[in-house]
């Protein structure tokens, strides 16, 4: 591919707040395999009182956290929620993880604590439930080959998906979205929630990739070939998690 003027425009939505397990290492990922193949990239920190440019960028990246911080990021996302509605309208990639993920549903309702309002980007709603789900989880989606996915879950939150809104993949091991349908993370659109933090994209290289062709979609609304990278470590990294005994 020729890939030197291609160029993909990053929102990191509140770093300071919901970043746990790593989460960054989530946007890293995107970055280095972007710069591995010249494909340029530009990383926005979006924190509490800026603005949010939707004709800017392409992809959104929201990350984990306590529900202390969910607090803060539910009020200020209110502000952004037709905005980010148009933005996955348009088809910009959206990847949440765990407390960003129950923030892009309907609400969170915490254990103890008023009812957290989402942005409605994906048809899910969120329940603390009475134990938290803590340890590896792999599962299988059909998306994407390998079909394989890993990651770290802990939360107590409990999310239900409803009407258009699919998991991201079927449990094999651990909990995912509720720990009793088996299913793990939801996706919309080009929206993808997920329980997997750890980081998750560094584990999962595919998946990675995956994102990065929707985001230059997006932007440059056609197919464009990604040049394969050598993942020999990535892949040693999700095949050890995938062949541990749980
Ligand atoms: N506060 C949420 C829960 O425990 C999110 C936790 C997280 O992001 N790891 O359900």
């Amino acid at each position: 591919m020729d890939s030197k003027n291609y160029t993909i425009n990053i929102a990191h939505l509140y770093p300071k707040l919901l970043n746990i397990y790593g989460d960054w290492g989530n946007v890293l990922t995107i970055k280095r395999r972007c710069e591995w193949r010249n494909i340029n990239v530009n990383i926005d920190s979006i924190n509490i009182g800026d603005s949010i440019d939707i004709k800017k960028y392409d992809f959104y990246f929201i990350g984990g956290g306590q529900d202390q911080q969910q607090i803060a990021v539910s009020k200020e996302l209110q502000r952004h929620k037709a905005s980010l509605q148009d933005a996955r309208d348009e088809n910009a990639v959206f990847l949440a993880i765990c407390g960003g993920y129950q923030l892009l549903g309907h609400y969170y309702l915490p254990g103890d604590g008023d009812e957290l309002s989402g942005i409605s980007l994906l048809d899910v709603y969120t329940v603390a439930g009475d134990k938290r789900f803590i340890g590896n989880v792999t599962a299988e989606c059909n998306f994407i080959h390998p079909q394989t996915l890993v990651g770290f879950e802990n939360h107590s939150g409990l999310t239900y998906l409803q009407n258009d809104t699919l998991p991201i993949a079927t449990v094999k091991t651990g909990n995912g979205n509720n720990g009793k349908d088996k299913t793990e993370g939801a996706t919309y659109k080009n929206v993808f929630g997920t329980y997997l933090h750890g980081s998750f994209l560094p584990k999962n290289p595919h998946f990675a990739d995956y994102l990065i062709s929707l985001a230059l979609h997006k932007r440059y609304k056609e197919k464009i070939e990604l040049s394969v990278l050598d993942d020999t470590f990535e892949n040693k990294a999700h095949e050890v998690l995938i062949n541990k005994k749980y």
